[in-house]
Order: structure tokens, then sequence, then C-alpha cells
């Protein structure tokens, strides 16, 4: 009688996977939504099944199972990720409250409602949640929520996280200024401003 192997999944159902992608069974590679994402700042797998993760893991796998002598590692998520809701575009990166919460993490959070462009210049309003840790600054995570493009300002601070940054450098970041696009104090500064006084 045939046996069949049954792969691994995770709580959430998605398949797992080590650092190279593969599964439980041999020679089984997963990748995209049906799999675990390696998110960097956790140091372990989590589920986040977006567009661009799909495409990362999707051609490393590819990769990894064609070069198996040479397999590469996933570098993993910063949880990036944003959609629109009504008219609010809403972005986050990094960690969120309750994952800092589960990890017992000390941590400052600022918020800061900002204007998203220039005086006289229109736009709308938006809200910055900057979160890092308490005594060394270093940043953990944030979320944007706005009446305009917040998600690509957002993306600033993705990659602020991914080159584990802290709010000291945060602060001293050099963002354009033009009345049509931001007001002269990026929220992303000011918020990082107010949180150093809390570190
Ligand atoms: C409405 C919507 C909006 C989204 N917007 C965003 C966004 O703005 N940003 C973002 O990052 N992500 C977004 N996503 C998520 C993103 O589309 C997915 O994360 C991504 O497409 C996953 O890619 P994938 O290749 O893993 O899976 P899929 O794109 O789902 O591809 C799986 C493919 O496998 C095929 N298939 C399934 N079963 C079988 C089978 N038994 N045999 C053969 N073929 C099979 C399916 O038909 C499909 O073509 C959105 C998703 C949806 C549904």
């Amino acid at each position: 009688m045939r046996s069949f192997q049954v792969i691994k999944l995770n709580a959430a159902g998605a398949v797992k996977v080590d650092r190279y992608l593969r599964t439980s069974l041999p020679n089984v590679f997963a990748a995209g939504d049906c799999a675990e994402h390696y998110v960097r700042q956790l140091g372990r797998n989590g589920y986040m099944p977006l567009g661009p993760v799909a495409n990362k893991q999707g051609r490393l796998a590819g990769s990894n199972i064609v070069n198996n002598g040479a397999m590469k590692m996933f570098p993993g998520i910063d949880q990036t990720a944003a959609f629109k809701f009504f008219d609010l575009t809403v972005a986050t990166t990094g960690l969120n409250e309750r994952q800092l919460q589960e990890g017992g993490t000390d941590c400052v959070k600022i918020f800061v409602d900002s204007p998203t462009r220039g005086a006289f210049s229109g736009g709308g309003t938006m809200r910055v949640l900057l979160i890092c840790e308490k005594g060394s600054g270093l940043l953990l995570g944030g979320q944007m929520v706005g009446q305009a493009v917040v998600a690509k300002r957002l993306d600033v601070l993705a990659t602020a996280i991914y080159k584990q940054m802290t709010v000291f450098e945060l602060a001293k970041l050099d963002l354009s200024y033009a009345t049509l696009y931001a007001p002269v104090w990026d929220p992303l500064l000011v918020a990082a401003n107010l949180a150093i006084k809390k570190v």
C-alpha cells in the first residue's frame, strides 16, 4: 500500500519552511502565500502573505532548487505593508504593539499628528506612531495613517529599521522638503525628536 507523507503546517495553516524555504518533505520547497515568512526582528517565522514577500521567496526557492549545492537563505521581512481604507492610507512596518508586549520589550511610543504638506498647499492630515526601545533608542516599529501618500513616507522608517538605526540617527536624516510634498519638519523627524526626549 502507498504511504503519504504529510507536510508540516504552522498554527496559521502556512507550510513550515526553513531559512532555505525547504519544507518538512525532502526536495519540496514552499514560497509565497502558502508558506511561512522569516521575520528578522523576531528571529523566527511568522505569516504575512503579501506580494513582495511572495515574489522574493518565489525567486529564491527557484534559485535554491537549481543551485542546491549553494543555497541561499531567505533574508526575511520587516512586516512592511500598506492599504487604503476609504480615503485613508494605513501603513505599518516593524514590530507592532502586540508583538512588543509578547516579547516584554520596554519601549517608548510617540504619536505625532501632522499636516501632510507645507503651509497653503492643501493636502490632509496624518498620524505617525513611532516605537523605539527604551534606553538604546533602537527603532522597533511604526505606523502611519493619513489622507495622502503616507506609504512611501513609511518606507523611510522601514529602511531605518532594516539598518537597525536608532531614533538619534533617524532624527538626523536629511529628508526632502517642498511645501507641495511635506511640511518643513517631516512628521517622522518630529516623532524622532520627541522620542529622544523620552528614551
Ligand atoms: C484583492 C487582493 C489585493 C491584494 N493587494 C495586495 C497589495 O496591495 N499588496 C500586497 O503586497 N499584496 C496584496 N495582495 C496579496 C498578494 O496578491 C499575494 O500575497 C500574492 O499574490 C501571493 O502570491 P503567490 O504566488 O504566493 O500566490 P497567488 O498569487 O495566489 O498564486 C497562486 C497561483 O496558484 C494557482 N493554483 C492554486 N491551486 C493550484 C493547483 N492545485 N494547481 C495549479 N495551480 C494552482 C492559482 O490559480 C494562482 O494562480 C492582494 C491580494 C488580493 C486577493
